[in-house]
């Protein structure tokens, strides 16, 4: 392969236009990127929650975070509520960043499952920074951990999708990004195999060394040009429909996503400034369109905005994710449901993973063959982790039992015997969720480790006693110093 001196971007959806903007800033004028995309096709226009690295993206964009609030009418996210998972009535957050403090060797939650033997209801989220801060609906930008706790507050954004691509766009394009509107007609293969150019439905054709698919679930280039097939999840993750629809908000908005289980899937809510994202994500085995839609509209906090929207989808990923002189992000790469808010990170995640290995001269399969063993690893820890939310449920309705006894991945069945065992959790390698992610989820959902880690037992009753009253104090205080997410946005960065 020799050095890369012109990429043609196929898609200008959230994935196009986050590879445009970074790429110009990470090489300035010194590559030529094209990006190619058709008003007449649009985008999949969802994708409205994140997960805290994407302030590694603004912040590598050197954008302002106040502004991009306030241009994408977003909102901040603390975590996502899942409301009905483990059982009907039950609740919890999935909170970002820490719980509690370790001490010692062992990480906090050891000295919980001890603390609880004698007081089974101790709550695990009374030592969550996050957790505390978003049951008080408040919610700012920490930038200095509180003293005495290991992290200060973590958050991520809310935003409307389509602002998000119009601020990203304008970004790229002020700095040398050429925008090219138009329909792909054909992908062009070189004699090599190699993709050449794309040809457009008016006749023009746009050459490039490199080729980023951006081009959704279509993936014109490496399903349909190169041929690369895609691993089928369905067997762990049936959900196969999502119909979205905004509504109008009664309320300020809270600072979290909600994640409200449903007879035969799940129903999100996401807090925008001006307006919620509402979406039903359900299995179309255990329930029709109509109903699924009905169920939606019925639960919705505010008045419809729009039609409801229906986006079928496989649960799955790419066989190859770079293949030759193509790299697919975004829905080309795969696809899987927005639980956890991962897709919008894979696509930042893709684009560091391949800034990191961009092929100079003389690179080109190695490198290739690496970035899709990293990616591959990511994505199937992620598939494991959405597993685990269906798998540990206690709901009676058909799909829910069907869910709860269908087999699961090996990799997901060692983990959470270990866990079930003594509480021990380990993040594997570069996975994108941390111990405290699966913490929370299991015991949110009812696993709850038979032992704790006998270190934990080094301190007598009274000493434990006083450490988890002061994690717990420090916690209520720093909480209690933040905020309303409400006079933070209407201060910082209204709409
Ligand atoms: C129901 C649902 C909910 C989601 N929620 C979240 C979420 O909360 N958080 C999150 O992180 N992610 C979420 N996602 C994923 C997120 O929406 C996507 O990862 C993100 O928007 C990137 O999409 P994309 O750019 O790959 O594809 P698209 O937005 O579909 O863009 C494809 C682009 O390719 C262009 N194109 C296609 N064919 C042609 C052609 N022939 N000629 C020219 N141009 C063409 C289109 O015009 C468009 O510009 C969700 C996805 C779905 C389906």
């Amino acid at each position: 392969m020799t050095p890369i001196r012109q990429v043609v971007i196929a898609g200008g959806g959230a994935a196009g236009w986050m590879a445009a903007a970074v790429l110009s800033r990470a090489f300035g004028g010194r590559l030529s990127v094209r990006l190619v995309e058709s008003e007449d096709i649009g985008t999949v226009g969802v994708g409205e929650a994140t997960i805290p690295q994407i302030r590694l993206l603004t912040g590598m964009l050197g954008l302002d975070e106040d502004e991009f609030l306030r241009r994408t009418h977003g909102t901040l996210k603390l975590g996502i509520e899942f409301a009905g998972w483990g059982s009907p009535a039950s609740r919890y957050l999935h909170a970002f960043g820490t719980v509690g403090r370790p001490l010692g060797l062992l990480p906090f939650h050891h000295y919980w499952l001890r603390a609880r033997q004698a007081q089974p209801a101790l709550d695990l989220w009374r030592y969550s920074l996050n957790a505390r801060a978003a049951a008080l609906g408040r919610a700012g930008r920490q930038e200095q951990v509180p003293r005495g706790l290991a992290q200060g507050l973590v958050h991520a954004f809310h935003f409307d999708a389509s602002l998000v691509a119009g601020v990203l766009s304008e970004y790229a394009q002020q700095r040398g990004v050429t925008r090219v509107e138009g329909q792909i007609r054909e992908v062009c293969l070189s004699e090599s195999g190699d993709l050449a150019s794309l040809e457009l439905a008016d006749g023009r054709s746009i050459a490039g060394d490199f080729f980023l698919d951006c081009t959704g679930f279509r993936a014109l280039l490496i399903g349909q040009a190169l041929g690369v097939g895609y691993e089928d999840w369905t067997q762990w993750l049936p959900c196969d429909r999502a119909i979205a629809v905004p509504c109008s908000s009664p309320a300020s908005p809270l600072p979290y996503t909600r994640a409200m289980a449903r007879p035969a899937g799940w129903q999100w809510r996401i807090p925008l400034q001006h307006r919620l994202g509402n979406g039903h994500v359900f299995c179309s085995q255990f329930m029709g369109e109509d109903e699924a839609t009905a169920l939606l509209l019925a639960n919705l906090d505010g008045e419809p905005l729009a039609a409801p929207r229906v986006l079928g989808f496989t649960t799955g990923r790419r066989r190859e994710f770079w293949k030759r002189n193509c790299l697919a992000l975004g829905l080309a790469s795969g696809f899987m449901e927005p639980l956890e808010s991962t897709s919008i990170h894979l696509v930042q995640s893709g684009l560091s993973r391949w800034l990191a290995l961009f092929p100079g001269a003389g690179a080109g399969l190695p490198e290739a063959a690496e970035y899709n063993r990293q990616t591959a690893i990511e994505f199937e820890r992620i598939r494991d982790f959405l597993i685990l939310h269906y798998h540990a449920n206690g709901r009676t309705e058909p799909f829910w039992q069907a869910m709860a006894s269908l087999a699961i991945p090996e990799s997901l069945r060692d983990r959470l015997a270990l866990f079930r065992a003594s509480g021990r959790l380990f993040r594997e390698g570069e996975e994108l969720f941390t111990e405290m992610g699966w913490l929370q989820v299991m015991v949110g959902q009812g696993v709850i480790p038979a032992a704790w880690h006998p270190l934990a037992d080094q301190l007598d009753a009274g000493q434990l006693a006083e450490f988890m009253t002061n994690v717990e104090t420090l916690v209520e205080r720093a909480a209690a110093d933040l905020p309303s997410h409400e006079s933070y946005l209407r201060e910082r960065c209204a709409a």
